[in-house]
């Protein structure tokens, strides 16, 4: 094990391993618990899902195209079944398994951090939090793409909060970093081979894609930017297929729906992931579509991510992912939109 030295990561103990090493200590941690980690789908897409070979595995990838959530919320769930003839129903829990997620950017658990906190405030819900129980997490440092901002939103690559065990991949093999006692342990019961004793250098990598003020300052920015001609100038392209809700990694909402079966008297009731950029997201009683035009529906999502709930948990709701633009049919950037955010209220506003 490395002596510490002063950087982030620097600060941290580590080991090195070669490829093979890594591998290896994917097949013990399946040992421990189910390991879920990227996988390729297709030639340049990636998805995660469980580990059944670990040379599957992939670990460098930009981002996969749904989120890690869909482990803890997923894309549909039945929440539980009932009879019609005598009004009862049963709850379905899920089971409180022991799961490891290996590979994962920082982006994507501090959408999981944020989640706990719409999850676990006010009335707590208990599916999600039963799922989320007994995750550990390891991480992976990335390569930004054109998408990726997080930088932007104050989320750094190797930011390392939540997680047990962070890899830094090198030419030549892996920096792995402990962060927890849980990592720790991990690496313990591993036994690691012996291998060269390397001394790690943090190397910069660059984001492509930024945003033009610091992230502490886009609330202010939000506190003007309701009546923005942006809004209906986005609309113009937008196609409200509401990718870039379904995709994000810290979007939540949901409809609950009850599926009456072919004989008329069983059924269950149904969760599914909703979003507010689908037309009938807000539809109410009487057939009202409360935000019917697509403007309105944009400027909610935006209003989600970077000031609704930043008014309550302090932390800004999008974590720069770049899913939402490099998904989005119609190639909508939500980097441009805040640029553009900040260039008109900035000319009114010289803030
Ligand atoms: S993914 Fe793009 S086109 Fe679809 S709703 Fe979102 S912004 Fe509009
Ligand atoms: S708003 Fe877009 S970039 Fe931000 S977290 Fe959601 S999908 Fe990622």
């Amino acid at each position: 094990m490395q002596s510490k030295t002063n950087t982030h990561l620097q600060d941290l103990d580590y080991l090195f391993f070669d490829e093979a090493t890594l591998r290896q200590f994917i097949v013990y941690l399946q040992t421990r618990a189910e390991v879920i980690a990227p996988h390729a789908k297709g030639e340049r897409s990636y998805m995660y899902k469980p580990v059944k070979d670990a040379k599957e595995v992939v670990l460098n990838y930009p981002r996969t195209i749904q989120p890690l959530k869909k482990f803890f919320l997923p894309p549909t769930e039945t929440l539980l079944t009932f009879k019609l003839s005598d009004n009862q129903y049963v709850e379905q829990t899920p089971e409180p398994g022991k799961r490891i997620f290996f590979g994962i950017h920082s982006y994507e658990l501090q959408a999981i951090l944020r989640l706990d906190y719409s999850f676990e405030k006010g009335n707590p819900e208990s599916n999600y939090l039963t799922r989320r129980a007994n995750a550990l997490f390891i991480g992976i440092s990335y390569k930004p793409d054109a998408y990726h901002f997080g930088k932007s939103v104050g989320i750094e690559i190797e930011k390392t909060d939540g997680f047990s065990l962070f890899i830094e991949p090198m030419e030549n093999g892996y920096f792995i970093f402990i962060v927890d006692e849980a990592g720790r342990t991990l690496l313990e019961g591993f036994q690691a081979p012996q291998t060269q004793a390397l001394v790690f250098e943090q190397q910069e990598k660059e984001f492509h894609n930024k945003i033009k003020y610091h992230h502490n300052r886009l609330p202010e920015v939000f506190e003007h930017a309701y009546h923005s001609d942006v809004w209906k100038d986005v609309s113009q392209r937008c196609l409200g297929c509401g990718t870039c809700n379904l995709l994000c990694p810290t979007c939540y909402c949901f409809d609950v729906r009850d599926e009456i079966e072919l004989d008329a008297e069983n059924g269950t009731r149904q969760r599914f992931w909703d979003g507010c950029m689908l037309h009938d997201f807000t539809r109410v009683a009487g057939d009202e579509v409360f935000r019917d035009k697509l403007h309105n529906r944009t400027r909610h999502r935006l209003f989600r991510k970077f000031k609704y709930i930043t008014d309550h948990s302090g932390e800004l709701s999008c974590v720069g992912c770049g899913r939402c633009t490099s998904f989005c049919p119609a190639k909508i950037s939500i980097v441009e939109i805040i640029n553009q955010l900040i260039k008109d209220v900035s000319e009114v506003k010289s803030i």
